[in-house]
């Protein structure tokens, strides 16, 4: 029986990376469902050629364009809005849901997919930074595996098999430092979204390459970490690693580290998200270490303020997280547009998290209203 997978942001980055592993395994996995937000075209295009059972259009509006291109393929189900994505995930057939989502949106149909028993192949880390807490219990009930789709926490995850209840000492989390890593405070005033969304070494979407020239999205990753691996994040040391060739690493109680290394090329964490414990053939180019002078420094936090930002937050728990991710989402969103300037994504989430009510103590309700009016304090700041 071939594996069904539903693929939350199939139009992404990560989305459609994960169709080339599917086209490429098509003997062990199929597509039961595609999802994307405003591009129609492509979703139609991906539906044609994959033939899931379902499609569903986030962005209600596109509804009539996307049924009208699929008119001619009665096969497909096709469904719109946000509540379509929650009920979508917990379709009997599916037996892995990839969140390839961008941003908060992808909590609901997580938490959706976790109590449907599904396996969760997990890309959208704002989940986790939002309410890790929250997703690990849910996910230990309903006995939902996670299994990481961020090459590091994937690199940490091969480290890790086999290694049964011998505890992690320290994680070794790499950071490609972005493209601004060797840039001093002042260059960074007046850097533009062109350059930054230029990254070194992976293509990735807008949003989280303009998270990697900040480095929250090392934040993020550190707060993913913690809960994956429950790792407290004083054992999570962040190491700039420019080549992006040591995926990240794990100490133990002995010093062995173990590290996953590989040219940068985000179907293989993917792909083996969908096959572990098994390891499948991938068709592409193969580590030569003689071509690589590997190297690591230690992050700039006084440069990049968004890291220690995130550092800030994960040592006050409780609701803080949220409060950056949303934030976060509302100043990235602006410095794409030219609303503000890269220096000022720092500032203004500090200032939201000076400004929006800490909870010690969150429910899903509170994520959710944190949420809101983190995101309301973060564009009354930007103006
Ligand atoms: P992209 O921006 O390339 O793709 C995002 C996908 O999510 C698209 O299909 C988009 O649809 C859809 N989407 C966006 N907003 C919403 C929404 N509100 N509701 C429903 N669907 C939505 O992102 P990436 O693929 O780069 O990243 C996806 C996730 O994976 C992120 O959480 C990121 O942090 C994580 N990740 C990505 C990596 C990478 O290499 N790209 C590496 C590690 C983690 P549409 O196309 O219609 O806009
Ligand atoms: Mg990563």
């Amino acid at each position: 029986m071939k594996k069904q997978i539903a693929i939350l942001g199939s139009t992404g980055s990560i989305g459609t990376q994960a169709l080339e592993v599917i086209e490429e395994h098509s003997d062990l996995y199929e597509v039961y469902c595609l999802t994307a937000n405003n591009r129609v075209k492509e979703l139609a295009e991906q539906a044609r050629k994959f033939k899931p059972a379902a499609v569903v259009i986030a962005n209600e509006s596109h509804y009539e364009e996307l049924k009208s291109m699929l008119a001619d393929c009665p096969d497909i189900n096709v469904y719109a809005g946000k509540q379509a994505l929650d009920d979508i995930v917990t379709a009997g057939p599916i037996d892995m849901v990839l969140t390839a989502m961008v941003g908060f949106a992808g909590l609901s149909p997580t938490i959706q997919a976790i109590k449907a028993h599904k396996k969760i192949c997990l890309a959208n880390k704002e989940t986790l930074v939002v309410a890790g807490e929250l997703i690990c219990k849910l996910a230990a009930e309903n006995h939902a595996p996670i299994l990481p789709v961020d090459s590091e926490h994937s690199a940490i995850f091969q480290s890790i098999v086999g290694e049964g209840d011998n505890k992690i000492e320290k994680i070794l989390l790499t950071a490609s430092g972005g493209p601004f890593r060797t840039f001093s405070t002042e260059q960074l005033a007046t850097v533009t979204k062109d350059h930054a969304l230029h990254h070194p070494t992976w293509d990735m979407g807008a949003k989280i390459t303009i998270d990697s020239a900040t480095m929250m999205n090392k934040g993020f990753e550190v707060i993913e970490a913690k809960w994956l691996f429950g790792v407290e994040a004083d054992r999570i040391q962040v190491l700039v690693h420019p080549q992006s060739i040591v995926h990240s690493a794990v100490q133990f109680a002995d010093g062995a580290v173990k590290a996953q290394l590989g040219v940068p090329d985000m179907r293989l964490p993917i792909q083996y998200a969908f096959s572990f414990p098994e390891r499948l053939h991938l068709n592409g180019e193969r580590l030569d270490l003689f071509k690589h002078n590997l190297e690591f420094f230690e992050p700039d936090l006084n440069k990049f303020r968004c890291l220690a930002l995130a550092y800030e937050a994960i040592n006050k728990g409780g609701n803080m997280p949220c409060i950056v991710n949303a934030a976060n989402e509302i100043v990235n969103r602006g410095f794409l547009e030219d609303r503000c300037s890269f220096l000022d994504m720092p500032r203004i989430i500090e200032r939201t998290m000076q400004t929006v009510a800490f909870d010690a103590n969150p429910s899903y309700d509170t994520y959710i209203a944190t949420d809101a009016e983190a995101r309301r304090v973060a564009k009354e700041l930007m103006g």
